[in-house]
């Protein structure tokens, strides 16, 4: 069922068990991982079927800190949320982003990856994905990796069918939750608005917000200042150790004939670094791009290589007519370390049309996510040195800072944290299960429940958390 207004819904009678609201990647599959176990649910959004500036409004905010793009630019309000543009690129997170780092401050999860490890197939079949390819070792410190290109899956095109006839879910367009009430433990409605301003009240036995991993903590932190009883009981962690994954096209290379690795078909391979690898250099988790340098500008590049390293000249002399591939580009994305500082706040002097406070993030890289910078990209050339693959060369701005460009891709559109997951109600906003500390009927899906973010494009994780904690539900209410 589709319904166009929450006026519409309210009408038609139907009786959820659980409400999910966001119906994005995250929300979409929680809902139709329950409609599987015969659960009915309603599925609320804020947007309408497909894009409209007016919805896309409510998404401007402020962002205090570093350089970051427009918060609506930066994610989409409609059915399928931010999968209407986002690009496709799919991995898991590696199971060594779960475990606690030593030398990354608030590393840890209180579960591992084998926890989302028996969703991995529904998880391909939702996004369309072939196997994923185990890494494969070039050194003792770096990996060629799998990072899928897939078709990307627009949530809201690709599924829209199937939930218009489903008779277990209840989609609900133009439905702005703005805040949900408490009762003690319980999550007792979810206070909705119409574009028009119409209010409604909605229950349920349980509720999963999955507005994305900006609003997520926006909507909690909002319901927290309106109900009489909290929502999240322990706010200390609510809105906070959010994370991005900086991302820069940060170097050149000159590129032999690779022996130990197989570009793809536009010649691009990925790579990042092995646990033993971080923990020697003191970094975060990466990986380095390949990509063909399509415009030219090879010749320079070796001339200049072979004056700033005088002992690769024989070796691209040796090259120069035989195999050389190409000149590259090189990018890395890197994963940030979470802290405390970076955080998801209500502006104090902004609201949107129904008077909820606009988002202000703040947002700043770390020294650790600099060092990954440089200390990726050196270990990345002593790579291609070691297998005779190629030699790097970084851009000046990395070798003299760096000093962080502010023009292009300087980022993933990946929004992180705000509710991670921990054990301790003080260090994390849900536990194992993406269950609120605290609360009995309340629940998160979206990456916001990440505890560290890892490198890899977050969606195909997110998916994976999403087809586990339906099935939890489905558990639990049956
Ligand atoms: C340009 C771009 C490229 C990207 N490329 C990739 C990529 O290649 N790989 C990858 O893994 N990720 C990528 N991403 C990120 C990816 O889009 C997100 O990780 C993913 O969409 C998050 O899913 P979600 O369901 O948690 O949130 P969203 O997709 O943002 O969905 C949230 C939903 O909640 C609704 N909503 C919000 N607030 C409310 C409210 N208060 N009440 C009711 N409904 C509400 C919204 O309308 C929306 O439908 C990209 C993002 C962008 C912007």
């Amino acid at each position: 069922m589709i319904f166009e207004d929450p006026k519409q819904y309210v009408e038609s009678g139907f009786t959820p068990e659980i409400i999910i609201i966001g119906s994005g990647p995250a929300g979409m599959t929680v809902a139709r991982q329950l409609a599987k176990a015969g659960i009915p649910c309603a599925l609320l959004d804020a947007g309408e079927e497909y894009f409209s500036d007016t919805s896309q409004e409510v998404y401007k905010g402020e962002v205090i800190g570093d350089h970051y793009y427009r918060l609506d630019e930066a994610r989409l309000r409609q059915l399928g949320g931010t999968s209407g543009h986002w690009t496709g690129w799919c991995r898991l997170l590696d199971a060594h982003d779960f475990q606690k780092r030593d030398w990354i401050p608030n590393s840890g999860w209180p579960i591992g990856r084998d926890a989302i490890e028996p969703y991995i197939a529904a998880t391909r079949e939702t996004l369309g994905l072939p196997d994923f390819r185990d890494d494969q070792p070039v050194t003792e410190a770096m990996n060629w990796i799998d990072l899928i290109r897939s078709d990307p899956v627009r949530f809201g095109e690709k599924y829209r069918d199937e939930l218009a006839e489903s008779d277990k879910i209840a989609v609900v367009l133009n439905t702005y939750a703005t805040d949900l009430e408490a009762q003690g433990a319980q999550v007792t409605a979810a206070n909705v608005v119409s574009p028009e301003g119409s209010a409604y009240q909605l229950q349920a036995s349980h509720f999963v917000v999955a507005t994305g991993g900006i609003e997520n903590s926006r909507l909690l932190l909002w319901s927290n200042e309106k109900s009489a009883d909290p929502v999240v009981p322990d706010a200390t962690a609510l809105g906070r150790y959010w994370m991005e994954h900086p991302e820069f096209v940060c170097g050149e290379a000159i590129i032999g004939q690779p022996a130990t690795y197989t570009p793809d078909e536009d010649g691009w391979a990925y790579f990042a670094p092995s646990l033993k690898a971080m923990e020697t250099a003191g970094i975060a988790n990466f990986h380095a791009l390949i990509f063909p340098n399509l415009y030219g500008g090879t010749k320079k590049l070796v001339a200049d290589l072979a004056c700033t390293a005088p002992s690769a000249a024989h070796w691209f002399a040796n090259l120069m007519g035989h195999n050389l591939i190409c000149g590259a580009h090189l990018s890395m994305a890197m994963e940030q370390v979470p802290l405390y500082e970076n955080h998801v706040a209500l502006s104090s002097s902004q609201r949107d049309f129904s008077g909820v406070p606009r988002v202000e993030l703040h947002w700043r890289k770390g020294e650790i996510e600099g060092k990954t910078l440089v200390e990726g990209l050196k270990l990345m050339g002593a790579t291609l040195i070691e297998k005779e693959i190629g030699r790097v060369r970084m851009d000046s701005w990395v070798s003299n800072g760096p000093d962080y460009p502010t023009e292009g891709e300087i980022a993933g559109y990946h929004h992180m944290g705000g509710t991670r997951m921990s054990d301790n109600p003080r260090l994390g906003v849900v536990d194992a299960n993406c269950r609120v500390h605290g609360m009995q009927n309340l629940f998160i899906a979206g990456s916001s429940i990440f505890t560290t973010g890892g490198h890899a494009n977050p969606t195909t994780t997110i998916v994976a958390f999403s087809h586990r904690l339906g099935d939890h539900l489905a558990s639990i209410v049956t």
